[in-house]
């Protein structure tokens, strides 16, 4: 990337984050990636780029379907340029299946599901549900409603505003997913503040560092297979190729 007239901000786990002469800033996005609170760290080529286009993807369709997010463009195949947005601290999880850190916690005792809903991983919950972590702790850590109003975190209204635009979130990826033969099991989102205060989707949306996609054939014969980043996590094959065959995927939609 053209790296003159931009200031480095920032690295984050995945990304770079620089200033431009607008106060806009732009992510780069790496080929690093990292599991289990950074523990786990490795670097697979094409990550980057592959991933930029991806959340791009998702962006627009997002635009396209009145969610307000902070993108403006990719000004080259790993940037994307975005508005400054003060971020809210808390992550937003939605779960259509149980997985991951929610099955975690539910086999070390620490949660009971749902009513209703299965104790395996694939396990489907009905209607879907929402939970908030830290993210500004070394670790991310489950926090309730009372403890994001008691920290001033987020007020009433803006959790009830948060929950609405992510359940939207998850209809427009689950919908357009469906068409490629591929399940949302769950996806991570973040929120920032404009400087009038408008909460608008920042970060990153639909790829598969922050979501985890099954095959639909597979999991209708019982077996899940990811083309997200439990293919590293879980060290079960390349994560350069299960990302190439999520994007491939995707584009074929558009065709
Ligand atoms: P992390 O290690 O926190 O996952 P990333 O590698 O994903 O970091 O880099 C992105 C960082 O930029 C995150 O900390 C995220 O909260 C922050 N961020 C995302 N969108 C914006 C924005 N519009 N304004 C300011 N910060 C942002
Ligand atoms: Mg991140």
């Amino acid at each position: 990337m053209q790296k003159e007239n931009l200031k480095y901000v920032s690295s984050g786990k995945a990304k770079d984050i620089y200033e431009n002469s607008s106060g806009n800033l732009v992510f780069e996005f790496t080929d690093r990636v990292t599991a289990f609170d950074g523990k786990k760290k490795s670097e697979y080529d094409e990550k980057g780029e592959i991933t930029c286009k991806i959340a791009e993807y998702w962006f627009k369709i997002m635009e396209e379907n009145g969610i307000p997010t902070h993108y403006i463009e990719c000004p080259t195949p790993t940037s994307m340029l975005v508005k400054r947005l003060d971020i809210v601290p808390v992550e937003v999880i939605w779960r259509n299946y149980v997985a991951g850190s929610l099955l975690r916690r539910y086999l070390a005792g620490d949660i009971t599901l749902p009513q209703g809903v299965g104790t395996e991983e694939g396990s489907p919950i009905p209607g879907g549900m929402i939970e908030f972590t830290t993210k500004f702790e070394a670790v991310d850590r489950p926090v309730d409603t009372d403890e994001i109003l008691s920290n001033g975190w987020l007020s009433e209204k803006e959790i009830e505003y948060i929950t609405d635009l992510t359940k939207r979130i998850n209809n427009i990826m689950s919908q357009e997913l469906a068409s490629s033969g591929i399940i949302l099991a769950d996806f991570k989102v973040e929120y920032g503040r404009t400087p009038d205060g408008e909460i608008i989707l920042a970060d990153e949306v639909g790829t598969p560092d922050g979501c985890r996609f099954w095959k639909g054939d597979d999991f209708e014969k019982g077996v899940i297979t990811s083309l997200d980043k439990d293919v590293f996590r879980k060290s079960i094959g390349n994560l350069t190729v299960a990302y190439r065959e999520l994007f491939s995927k995707l584009q074929r939609t558009n065709i």
